[in-house]
């Protein structure tokens, strides 16, 4: 899309127009996973003064889980909510002023940067560190909610350790599906698979080790209705073949229903100026946090399609504050 064109996307708009409390800062953080804060933190180190915004989720997906027992250097484990209020006052402890708000619009096209702020500020940015992360897709049924934390997850690697010699379930049918009833099979007694069609979406040589996992059932043509249990998840009530003259509903008694029917990139207010891949994730040059747009830095999920853990997102957190670093001083 060429530069003008993308000019006219956003500050343009009247309500931009309209909005007088604009405020100037080095580096603008967006987003507060382990990399927004991990960002804040060399950020603030380094004396850049760092503004971050929580956005929607505060502390963001971590706090969606229960134990953490894979992030180097707590050998007890602790709990998402408590590593990220950690990180929040590591953060703030070298002088990181954040804020809650959501960033809603941005203009990339000219430093510096102008992110609007809740539709009623705007922050201009001398360089912009975008670490909104990724939301999981979810099925939007109420037993989902009513079960977080509790048998419901969209992570088999952070949460599949505690479900050791149990039973559980993965819905979805793509690669990730796969991966995690994979892992999942790994650690669990039985792995059932609950895909919506008659194929899974993934590719052939992850449905060939699905099919010779001996502990793992595809549940073909099956939807979930809902879970049940007393506090905790014990089983899931499912329809086959729905709508068909077949339709039948199936129980199955299970201690875990793991979600991995994909992941959503919160990419979208960046997307006229960022470059991304079809799915929505920020591409970002090799061996560094660089976006296309000169002193626009990418971490952690929004980023990050393969890995997708904590001390990753971390790990490029840290890049990206350094690379703004270097990019300030260079300009
Ligand atoms: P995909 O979009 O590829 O697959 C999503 C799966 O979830 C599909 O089987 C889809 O069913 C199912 N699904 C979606 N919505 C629902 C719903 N409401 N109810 C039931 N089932 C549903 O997402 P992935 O996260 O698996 O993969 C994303 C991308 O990342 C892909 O390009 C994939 O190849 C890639 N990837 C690669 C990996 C690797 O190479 N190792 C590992 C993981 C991901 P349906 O098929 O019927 O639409």
């Amino acid at each position: 899309m060429a530069l003008f064109e993308k000019m006219n996307l956003n500050d343009s708009t009247p309500e931009n127009k309209d909005i007088k409390d604009v405020e100037n800062v080095k580096v603008l953080v967006i987003g507060s996973g382990p990399a927004g804060y991990t960002a804040a933190i060399y950020a603030a180190r380094a004396n850049l003064n760092p503004v971050l915004y929580e956005g929607l989720q505060p502390g963001g997906q971590l706090t969606t889980t229960t134990d953490v027992e894979n992030f180097p250097g707590y050998p007890s484990g602790i709990t998402g909510p408590e590593m990220m209020e950690d990180l929040k006052k590591q953060a703030e402890r070298f002088g990181t002023d954040i804020r809650f708000g959501l960033a809603t619009k941005s203009d990339l096209s000219q430093r510096p940067f102008r992110i609007t702020i809740d539709d009623t500020k705007i922050i201009e940015a001398e360089s912009l560190i975008i670490a909104t992360g990724a939301t999981a897709k979810y099925l939007g049924l109420e037993d989902e909610a009513k079960y977080a934390g509790s048998g419901v997850s969209a992570c088999a690697t952070c949460d599949g350790f505690f479900y050791r010699g149990r039973d559980i379930a993965v819905v979805g049918g793509g690669d990730t599906a796969c991966e995690e009833a994979l892992y999942l099979a790994g650690l669990a007694k039985k792995v059932y698979m609950i895909v919506r069609r008659n194929v899974l979406r993934a590719s052939k040589v992850m449905q060939d080790r699905v099919f010779s996992a001996e502990n793992i059932e595809v549940l073909w043509e099956h939807q979930t209705k809902g879970l049940f249990g007393d506090g905790v998840v014990e089983g899931a009530v499912l329809v086959k073949k729905k709508g068909t003259t077949e339709e039948e509903e199936v129980k199955i008694n299970i201690d875990g229903f793991f979600l991995a029917i994909g992941h959503k990139p919160n990419s979208d207010i960046f997307k006229p100026y960022i470059d991304t891949d079809e799915v929505g994730y920020i591409r970002t040059q090799c061996g560094s946090s660089k976006t296309n747009v000169a002193g626009v830095f990418a971490c952690g999920d929004v980023q990050d399609s393969t890995y997708r853990q904590a001390v990753t997102a971390a790990g490029s957190g840290c890049m990206a504050a350094i690379d703004a670093e270097r990019w300030l001083a260079e300009n």
